[in-house]
């Protein structure tokens, strides 16, 4: 029987790596056990090795099933890289190419062997497999199996299926990314209710939040926060590729070293733009999502979001792509409500079911609620995904400026009140002026009568922008699809409970943009501290102590201080306060290699600090 301990060889003599991270080792050990298992590790997390190790060290071939050809590409040439016998079926391979490839499975000669689902339930290929010795069945990207998920793919359905046809064969789950109801959907769609879940935080203490709503001139503000980091590597998402193209043009103009990449951009110069990003310091890419899968390059010192994402685990993924290094990274996201109409507009034209685009609306809808939110960035972040005993996080724009809110219920009411009296027909401008009583063309003049007419005149314009902006980010309206949306009611059950005040509208007391500068300010200073979130006193000493010494100890290597140890290392060193070898060897993170080479290092800087 293969243990932990041969696994952990392989992971060295194979990869080259000192040990296990996280969660890895406990998820390798259970389908080492032969069970089956439900993993959910952030991005960046090491799902790979989870399955691919044991797929190496089981017999037979261990089956990967992933919905991308780029990543399985990848991941099978990464694989060979390193002597690892992988193969790969898809559409894109030719008949001798399969029939090799199918021959090695065959034989015995295949560790891995990765397949889209398409091909897994492509006719023959079952009985195919039914002759194989097969070590595993490894879903990655299991999310899509969902409706709830917010990538959900209709094929990824059959894979059920795998529980009846091959019973003794272990199955795993893995995803970087499911919220709760979703962790819940591919438990029961993949057959998984009895397997053991290994859920890692979503925390990523070195990162530092902030979102702020669209201000009139948004390029102005993108340019600004790049220009104050000058000379760190950073990532731009914009939703368009015209956004794209327009932003990296105006900071090419200023002499900023920013590339454009987006899928209508030819493959070889995406490669040659993706590779200088990769290798050089200070370069900034602007693009599209379609700029992310396979970058891992791990001092990207801030993530902007020009167009607010899609969901909030889109924008835990790509704003995880900064900081892979542990050192602090800084996030900003920049939302507005027509950011908001444009997500369901991709929806609702999707051609998903109702249902699916019914989630995906929601997702949405989500998302902003968090943005426009009074909850700190990465607890709101983690409790969605579904951890418990959160802390804030004390860095986040949240945290070191609270907003302040106000009861805006009345408001609400009243701006419902002018939406519903002006037929649904009109957008937010005019309802905006029918409130302060001002009524400047024809159509203006025609509801000049109702009621509502001049019944928020004593509020400032931006409060009712405010408030308008607000509902619509909750769904208690909702705008139209055209280039000038109308106002109508999206939720008559919350408008209900908003007349009779038994649902409570807060929103911040003033736009975001006009405290932006002095919260910014704070923001950078706190980014130097950030790490430290989570502790206080002296176990805020002791973890910048041992921060410390891997600084030393990485200067004097030549390496970055995460080869010495991880960020999350040091804080559960910090949590555990060892007080000999035997225990410090039990923190996750400290392998033997690392406990005999740096081990009595860390524990005397422990015991100092304690
Ligand atoms: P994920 O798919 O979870 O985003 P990967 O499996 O691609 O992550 O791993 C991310 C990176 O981390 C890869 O470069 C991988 O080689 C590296 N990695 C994974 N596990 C370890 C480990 N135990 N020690 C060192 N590096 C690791
Ligand atoms: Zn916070």
């Amino acid at each position: 029987m293969v243990d932990l301990t041969t696994a952990r060889e392989t992971l060295r003599h194979v990869f080259g790596h000192e040990d296990f991270r996280g969660l890895q080792a406990d998820v390798i050990a259970e389908v080492l056990e032969g069970r089956d298992v439900m993993a959910v590790l952030p991005t960046g997390g090491g799902k790979s090795f989870c399955y691919q190790i044991p797929a190496m060290l089981r017999p037979g071939v261990g089956l990967v099933v992933s919905p991308l050809i780029a990543l399985m590409q990848d991941q099978v040439a990464s694989l060979r890289a390193a002597g690892v016998a992988a193969g790969r079926l898809d559409s894109t391979l030719d008949r001798d190419a399969r029939r090799e490839c199918l021959n090695a499975a065959r034989d015995g000669k295949l560790d891995l062997l990765y397949v889209s689902p398409e091909a897994l339930f492509a006719q023959g290929f079952l009985d195919f497999l039914e002759q194989c010795p097969i070590a595993l069945f490894a879903i990655d990207e299991a999310h899509c199996v969902s409706q709830w998920g917010h990538d959900f793919r209709p094929d990824y359905r059959a894979l059920g299926r795998l529980a009846e046809l091959f019973p003794n064969v272990p199955r795993m789950a893995v995803t970087a990314t499911a919220d709760l109801k979703t962790q819940a959907d591919i438990r029961t769609q993949l057959r998984l209710e009895h397997a053991k879940s290994f859920i890692a935080s979503f925390d990523r203490s070195n990162l530092v939040l902030s979102a702020e709503r669209k201000s009139a001139k948004p390029q102005d503000r993108i340019v600004d926060l790049v220009r104050a980091r000058r000379g760190k590597s950073g990532i731009i998402y914009a939703a368009t590729r015209d956004n794209v193209d327009k932003l990296a043009a105006s900071l090419q103009n200023l002499n900023v070293p920013a590339l454009a990449y987006h899928a209508g951009l030819d493959a070889s110069l995406r490669a040659e733009r993706q590779h200088k990003f990769q290798e050089e310091d200070d370069v900034v890419m602007v693009a599209t999502i379609a700029f992310g899968m396979g970058v891992d390059k791990p001092d990207v010192r801030y993530v902007i979001h020009a167009d607010s994402p899609k969901s909030i685990e889109a924008y835990w993924q790509e704003v995880g792509r900064g900081g892979r290094d542990g050192e602090t990274a800084e996030g900003f996201c920049i939302y507005s409500a027509s950011d908001l109409r444009r997500s369901v507009m991709f929806a609702s034209q999707s051609g998903a079911s109702e249902q699916v685009k019914a989630v995906q609306v929601k997702k949405a809808r989500q998302l902003f609620a968090y943005l426009d939110g009074l909850t700190c960035r990465r607890a709101g972040v983690r409790r969605y995904f579904g951890e418990e005993g959160v802390e804030p996080c004390g860095v986040c724009d949240i945290c070191t400026d609270p907003p302040v809110s106000i009861d805006a219920t009345e408001l609400a009411a009243k701006a419902i009140s002018a939406v519903m009296r002006m037929d649904q027909r009109v957008g937010r401008g005019r309802v905006v002026n029918h409130l302060l009583g001002k009524a400047g063309d024809e159509i203006d003049q025609r509801y000049a009568s109702r009621t509502t007419f001049g019944i928020g005149a004593d509020q400032h314009e931006s409060v009712w922008r405010n408030v308008i902006e607000h509902l619509l980010f909750e769904g208690v309206l909702s705008e139209g699809e055209d280039e000038r949306p109308t106002l109508s009611i999206g939720d008559d059950e919350a408008v209900r409970e908003i007349f009779r005040k038994k649902r409570i509208v807060r929103i911040r007391e003033a736009a975001k943009s006009t405290r932006r500068s002095k919260q910014e300010r704070r923001a950078s200073r706190d980014a130097k501290g950030a790490a430290k979130s989570g502790f206080t006193g002296t176990d805020a000493t002791l973890f910048e102590a041992l921060r410390s010494w891997r600084r030393d100890a990485a200067q004097t290597q030549g390496v970055p201080p995460y080869v010495i140890l991880h960020d999350a290392t040091l804080a559960a060193i910090v949590s555990a306060k060892p007080s000999d070898l035997g225990e410090l060897g039990k923190v996750p993170g400290i392998g033997e290699a690392k406990l005999k080479k740096y081990g009595a290092e860390v524990l005397a800087v422990v015991i100092a600090g304690c």
